[in-house]
């Protein structure tokens, strides 16, 4: 599925769109031919320490691009640097073209960019629902007062709630929409995570870490939401370490390793490269890169999970179409 035809003019099926995604040769910091986020000179010292050191940085739009690297890589600083959750030593970096060096990460947010933590940043005292609607009050216009206390909200409380069911059984916590956040297991956070940063109907969605400890029965459900919001024409930068994960869903692979970008390119090829490697090497000798064997295992491993019913034909997790036959489907009840 794809955006609207305002929003995807050319209406392009971001799954199978197969153009090149680098403009020439697939080398670290190489420009792309459609360009959401980019970043020039970012810096980030911590004591002695060179966390971060990135020349040249450029995330593919409509694409998902996996961020990887060795432990102590710099990848987490350097989000937290993207969405304003640190600041540089120096750097410019901009989205949509426009210049975000120095925005809060609340503004971030209100300009369609968002992202999760490592560690999720649910708040365990507030409902799911209360939760959600934390998440609707990134919104232009939305307080957060008015967020968690619905009857004084008036017109977009409606539309809000709805969007956040809709979202909410997508991502089966539907019937733990009353639960206080709390209760729900390491996944199920990461999951609500992921919806609520979804309310504010980002284009770029950067994720990090979002499989770790999450139980296996929950990892093809998020496996199916990383893919469906690039099929619904968001952009999507998550760091990972498992790279059988990385192999199945990434279209672009982006390496970290001392701070700097040392290798980008197609899972398949950064894989092999002797940079990555040696990276990889040089940090835990008993890394696994994936292979074709462990891609075709997961996929095996998937395709008999018959809880999945969450696939890319799916109707959409935040289209508007999705809420509306949502509303539709209430009224006739
Ligand atoms: P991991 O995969 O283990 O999460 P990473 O690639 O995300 O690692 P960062 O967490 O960004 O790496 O760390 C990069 C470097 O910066 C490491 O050497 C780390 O020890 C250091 N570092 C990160 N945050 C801080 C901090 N707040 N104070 C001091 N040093 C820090």
């Amino acid at each position: 599925m794809s955006e609207t035809n305002d929003q995807n003019p050319g209406n392009i099926d971001y799954m199978t769109d197969s153009r090149a995604i680098a403009v020439g040769e697939n080398l670290p910091g190489c420009k792309k031919r459609d360009p959401i986020l980019v970043a020039d000179n970012v810096t980030r010292n911590f004591g002695g320490i060179s966390a971060v050191d990135v020349e040249h940085l450029e995330i593919p739009r409509h694409k998902i691009t996996a961020l990887i690297g060795p432990n102590g890589a710099g990848k987490t600083t350097l989000f937290n640097l993207l969405t304003g959750f640190d600041t540089p030593h120096s750097g410019a970096w901009t989205f949509e073209g426009k210049d975000i060096a120095g925005v809060s990460s609340y503004k971030l947010a209100r300009m369609g960019m968002v992202r999760t933590f490592q560690l999720t940043k649910v708040m365990g005292k507030l409902t799911v629902m209360e939760n959600m609607r934390l998440g609707a009050a990134q919104q232009p216009g939305e307080r957060l007062s008015k967020a968690l206390f619905k009857n004084i909200w008036g017109g977009r409380e409606r539309e809000i709630t709805k969007q956040a069911d809709v979202l909410l059984e997508k991502f089966k916590l539907d019937a733990k929409k009353d639960d206080y956040a709390a209760s729900l297991s390491g996944g199920q956070r990461k999951l609500l995570e992921m919806a609520r940063s979804l309310m504010v109907q980002p284009k770029l969605v950067m994720l990090d870490e979002p499989m770790a400890g999450v139980n296996p029965a929950l990892t093809q459900s998020l496996l199916d939401h990383i893919k469906n919001l690039k099929a619904e024409g968001m952009t999507v930068l998550f760091v990972e370490h498992d790279m059988n994960m990385v192999r199945h869903i990434a279209d672009w692979v982006v390496v970290m390793a001392e701070g700097r970008i040392v290798a980008e390119g197609p899972p398949g090829e950064v894989m092999k490269d002797p940079a990555v490697i040696d990276a990889y090497l040089g940090a835990h000798h008993d890394v696994d890169l994936g292979d074709a064997q462990g891609i075709r295992e997961l996929e095996a491993e998937l395709e008999a999970d018959e809880e999945s019913i969450v696939g890319t034909e799916d109707a959409g997790i935040i289209a508007p179409e999705a809420v509306e036959a949502h509303l539709e489907e209430e009224e006739g009840r």
